[in-house]
């Protein structure tokens, strides 16, 4: 319960940070611009936002902006070091709440919640998760609790041309896959991979290259790497400028090539 508390009170302190309403869609946030008043500057509001009679208002998520922009944190880890690093945070226009979004599995076995602990590597050093038996402090992605063996469905993420494919099927966080999606952004398609981590055991016969529809079923659900804690790790990482995840052999390249980034930017929306 302590991880979870952590994320809700990630979820709060952002809501506060941006002052939109908790939960559902804040998908709209209207910014006065005096610049923009008389009516003569019209299409001139900063990027991600669009002008409307005379005020520049933040595009919802029907519009197409990309996932946002990375920023530095820090934390420290187990060993007492600053770890500086780069993520991309929720963009605001995103529901804070984890259940606007679609999962790969079914939610049940946290009280019918998808998810037990959330992205918080955006948030100051000591609201990050912690635990005396964790390997590292912290947290990327989203943990989703399921029973061991349940299947995992391809998701295809929010704004996704074409289908997913693998680009790594080992050990990682446990027995992991990894997925690459191209995604459409303002300024062209984006690629972005999931980490599938603590997998039971992948598909039979997933290896690298394959191509995953939506629902194709991936792997199943496991501890694999995180004894009698069955659940998935689910983190989206945007591929870095000219890094080609094909190309990489094992999964350390492959997160050195992307960063990480708040998945609720990217997974679809319920
Ligand atoms: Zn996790």
């Amino acid at each position: 319960m302590a991880s979870r508390s952590v994320w809700l009170a990630a979820s709060a302190c952002l809501v506060v940070a941006i002052g939109a309403p908790t939960g559902g869609r804040a998908a709209t946030r209207t910014i006065a611009n005096p610049a923009l008043s008389n009516g003569l500057a019209v299409g001139s509001c900063p990027r991600g936002e669009l002008s409307d009679e005379g005020t520049c208002v933040r595009a919802d998520e029907g519009d197409d902006f990309g996932a946002g922009e990375a920023e530095p944190n820090a934390h420290h880890d187990r060993s007492g070091h600053y770890v500086v690093y780069d993520q991309i945070p929720r963009r605001p226009d995103r529901p804070a709440d984890y259940d606007a979004y679609r999962y790969p599995i079914p939610a049940g076995l946290a009280h019918g919640r998808h998810v037990i602990s959330g992205y918080d590597l955006d948030l100051p050093d000591e609201r990050q998760r912690r635990g005396a038996k964790m390997h590292a402090v912290g947290h990327g992605g989203v943990d989703l609790p399921g029973a061991k063996g349940t299947p995992i469905a391809t998701i295809a993420l929010d704004h996704q041309e074409g289908d997913a494919r693998v680009v790594f099927v080992g050990t990682l966080f446990g027995n992991t896959v990894i997925t690459l999606h191209t995604l459409r952004e303002a300024n062209g398609p984006r690629d972005y991979v999931l980490v599938w981590g603590h997998l039971d055991a992948p598909a039979s016969g997933l290896e690298k290259g394959r191509v995953l529809r939506e629902g194709e079923t991936l792997g199943t659900v496991g501890d694999s790497g995180s004894p009698e804690l069955v659940h998935i790790h689910l983190e989206a990482r945007r591929v870095r400028e000219g890094r080609d995840p094909m190309k990489l052999i094992n999964g350390e390249a492959i997160l050195d090539a992307s960063i990480v980034c708040d998945p609720r930017n990217v997974l679809p929306l319920q």
